[in-house]
């Protein structure tokens, strides 16, 4: 088999705002093959800046489109592919929005593996440990904490067994920041977990400050409160909160997780396929394993996203809960047929069908690609 064209797919609403949700636009990655398979990725970056880096012309031996470098490979040989994009890559896009695309690519191979061999993802990397997860819904912070509190019963009345809330006005002031979890707790009551992600927000000893505030509402885990590349004040921070800390949705390389575990020494590590592709997220779970660091997917795209973490995920020991981003936007919930809706115990499963195991929509592809 051989890859016969690789082309990016941006799509964004009308409107796009400053808050962090990232389903207001997003970037697909399609490869299409000589044998008449179609393989489906998405990015989770900056979308016109990976379709660039997909379909830039030949500068030179080391800087090239990886659309270029890919076609005439074998999809198959999955590992080659990879190194023909690093390869080309090499000059500019060793890491960031070239890493995300060699992501999105990555998801994209997968697909065809598996539906040349019509067998799920999971299957193909040596799962399933797990074929369902605890779903956790993931939710921006409302404006005030009022807000937070009204997300947050609308949220459990949905049957989800855990909250997350994100960003939004945290890091403010500490009286807000305490309110706004009080709330969340409120809204959510003592029998759903709550979530709380700050945003990147404080230095080391703010956050540990905020950790033994937040302590007394229960929170599940305390994700991102510092800058992704303060892999020290992690380390510091981790040594001495009393409650869990997550990180790891910034990085894209296998070296780079694996610092942030061994240097962060983080409770919880969050890679997303997205940004580092199917392949490195089964690597650093099963590296998570080892070092006994619990692991989790990001994600907060479409249905394409949710499913390839699904998959990931089913091929590591020891995963457990699941990001589900429940975001109200066209591009979550209608890019796929499938919806991955929990079940009546808050659970969402693993698609059986070959690869992926989505049906992409074209009509919505249709109606809010602009690239
Ligand atoms: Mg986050």
């Amino acid at each position: 088999m051989k890859i016969t064209d690789v082309t990016a797919h941006v799509l964004r609403l009308p409107e796009v705002t400053a808050d962090c949700d990232g389903t207001q636009d997003t970037c697909l990655i399609r490869i299409d093959t000589d044998e008449g398979f179609t393989g489906w990725g998405e990015v989770d970056s900056a979308p016109t800046v990976v379709a660039a880096i997909i379909e830039a012309p030949l500068s030179h031996q080391i800087a090239n489109g990886l659309a270029n470098a890919l076609v005439g490979l074998d999809p198959m040989a999955l590992d080659v592919c990879m190194a023909a994009m690093a390869q080309a890559a090499n000059y500019y896009g060793r890491t960031g929005a070239g890493s995300h695309a060699m992501a999105g690519v990555n998801i994209a191979l997968w697909d065809i593996a598996g539906k040349a061999n019509d067998r799920p993802i999971y299957e193909l990397l040596g799962g399933p440990h797990k074929k369902r997860f605890r779903a956790y819904c993931s939710i921006l912070f409302g404006d005030t904490p009022e807000a937070t509190y009204e997300l947050a019963r609308k949220h459990a009345d949905l049957g989800f067994t855990a909250i997350k809330f994100g960003w939004g006005p945290m890091g403010q002031n500490e009286s807000l920041d305490v309110a706004l979890v009080r709330e969340a707790r409120r809204g959510a009551g003592i029998d759903v977990d709550i979530l709380v992600d700050a945003g990147q927000v404080w230095d080391w000893k703010t956050a540990l400050t905020r950790a033994r505030q937040f302590q007394e509402f229960n929170i599940f885990w305390l994700e991102e409160p510092l800058h992704p590349e303060d892999v020290a004040g992690y380390g510091l921070l981790s040594d001495a909160s009393p409650v869990p800390i997550a990180a790891g949705e910034a990085e894209s390389r296998y070296v780079d997780f694996e610092r942030l575990m061994r240097e962060g020494r983080l409770d919880w590590i969050q890679p997303d396929p997205g940004r580092c592709g199917i392949s490195t997220m089964v690597e650093v779970g099963r590296l998570a394993h080892r070092m006994h660091t619990r692991v989790v997917n990001h994600s907060f795209k479409s249905g394409i996203t949710i499913s390839a973490s699904l998959h990931a995920l089913a091929a590591v020991p020891h995963g457990e809960i699941f990001e589900f981003c429940m975001a109200d936007s066209p591009l979550r919930h209608e890019l796929t047929r499938e919806r991955f809706d929990i079940d009546d115990e808050g659970f969402v499963h693993v698609p059986e069908g070959p690869g992926l195991g989505v049906t992409i929509e074209q009509d919505t592809i249709a109606k809010y690609r602009v690239g």
